[in-house]
């Protein structure tokens, strides 16, 4: 018999946040929720708190407490707001692992304070590991905590591992190449963010679907490959394929891969983060390879999405600069969503940045803040010029 684990969710109201609650919901006798979180979505915030029963709940924005506490008055359930109240609920005593399903760099402040508290880490939250992955793994180890990867390719990575000690020749990361596949730069020069949000293979988050359409999604997965699994910038290639149904590919040192499939659904890798190392039966949808008689690749065009180059060029850097792309890519994603910005512009955001913020080759926690801040200010008055 399986003892329950205790999860706390981070970005519970969120794509992988809501999905997560749907394999906890269909394992009750595997999963209980200990702490729900969420930035801004209050409604379903209160309606997940009343379902699922956890210890405690927390609302980043501080305006939104009251309306929460009212409406969990009649419940055991404790109300936090704010970024402390976060990092505070991460760490408490009955939680067994952390699901850090919130998006962009607010991540990193909880994920530390839980690898302190030495909780298990199911990780979505990548851009943690984008901005200071050096420093998490590091404090990983030292507390001997797992980061168990929920982003479907490093899932796949991780389950292609199993079992394996030889060391790892090289990674191919896959990726759809998202709604703008094989389109030219006149093309992108035009298109909305709504043809941007409507991807071919997933429904995620719309700051994720963004970064697929630019390839910056991929980037971010270069570097936090690296930081889970060990590795040199030249093991990690990037290859295309549209079917999303393999998933991520190990080569081992004698040429032998390993691959990952199945169709694309993000409960899979979650439930797999969170069961690890156990598996566990469900009922969703089986793969046929007959509705798929043709599995495509193709090489990932850098020069016409130039995040993905900008990307690599930040890792090979290394200090803050991942921090800095990071930083200038919220803000264009952001900016892009309000339509105060062209799709191709965003690029040219992100490398202005990169060119012009101090950059610091060996940083220590504060220097990610401080680049993250200096990055967003730069960055802002750079779209109001334009
Ligand atoms: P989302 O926008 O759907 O949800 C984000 C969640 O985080 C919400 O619950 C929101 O309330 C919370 N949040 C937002 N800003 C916050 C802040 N400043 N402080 C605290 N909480 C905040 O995003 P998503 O698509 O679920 O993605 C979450 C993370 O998982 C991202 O890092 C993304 O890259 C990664 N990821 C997502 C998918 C996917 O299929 N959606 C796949 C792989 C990886
Ligand atoms: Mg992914």
């Amino acid at each position: 018999m399986q003892q329950i684990k205790y999860i706390a969710i981070l970005g519970s109201t969120g794509s992988i946040g809501t999905q997560a609650l749907e394999v906890i919901k269909s394992h009750p006798q595997l999963f209980k929720v200990k702490v729900l979180t969420a930035q801004s979505n209050v409604e379903l915030l209160i309606e997940q708190a009343l379902s699922f029963q956890p210890d405690e709940v927390v609302i980043g924005d501080e305006t939104l407490y009251q309306k929460l506490k009212e409406a969990l008055h009649q419940t055991p359930i404790s109300v936090k707001s704010g970024m402390e109240a976060l990092c505070e609920v991460v760490a408490l005593p009955e939680v067994d692992l952390v699901l850090t399903a919130l998006v962009g760099f607010a991540g990193l402040k909880p994920t530390l304070a839980a690898i302190k508290a030495g909780k298990d880490i199911a990780l979505a939250n990548k851009e943690t590991l984008v901005v200071a992955g050096e420093l998490v793994t590091e404090l990983a180890k030292q507390n001997q905590v797992k980061i168990l990867p929920v982003d479907s390719e490093h899932s796949a990575i991780f389950q292609c591992l199993v079992g394996e000690i030889a060391p790892i020749e090289k990674i191919y990361l896959t990726a759809s190449g998202g709604p703008f596949r094989g389109k030219d730069i006149s093309f992108l020069s035009e298109v909305t963010h709504q043809q941007a949000l409507k991807h071919p293979n997933w429904i995620m988050g719309a700051k994720i679907t963004i970064d697929s359409a630019t390839l910056m999604n991929k980037g971010l997965e270069v570097i936090e490959a690296k930081w889970l699994f060990d590795l040199s910038v030249d093991q990690i290639d990037v290859i295309i394929h549209p079917q999303s149904i393999i998933h991520s590919i190990v080569q081992f040192q004698d040429g032998s891969m390993k691959a990952q499939m199945g169709l694309p659904d993000m409960k899979l890798p979650i439930q797999y983060a969170l069961s690890y190392p156990d598996r566990t039966q469900n009922n969703f949808k089986r793969f046929n390879f007959l509705d798929y008689p043709q599995l495509t690749f193709e090489q990932a065009d850098t020069k016409t999405f130039r995040n993905l180059a900008l990307a690599f060029e930040a890792l090979n850097k290394g200090g803050n600069m991942p921090c800095i792309v990071n930083a200038a890519n919220e803000v264009v994603v952001a900016e892009f969503l309000k339509e105060r910005i062209g799709f191709l512009q965003m690029s040219e955001v992100i490398e202005t940045c990169m060119a012009k913020l101090d950059f610091i080759a060996q940083p220590v926690l504060s220097d990610y803040f401080e680049s993250d801040n200096q990055t967003r200010i730069f960055a802002k008055e750079l779209v109001t010029s334009i």
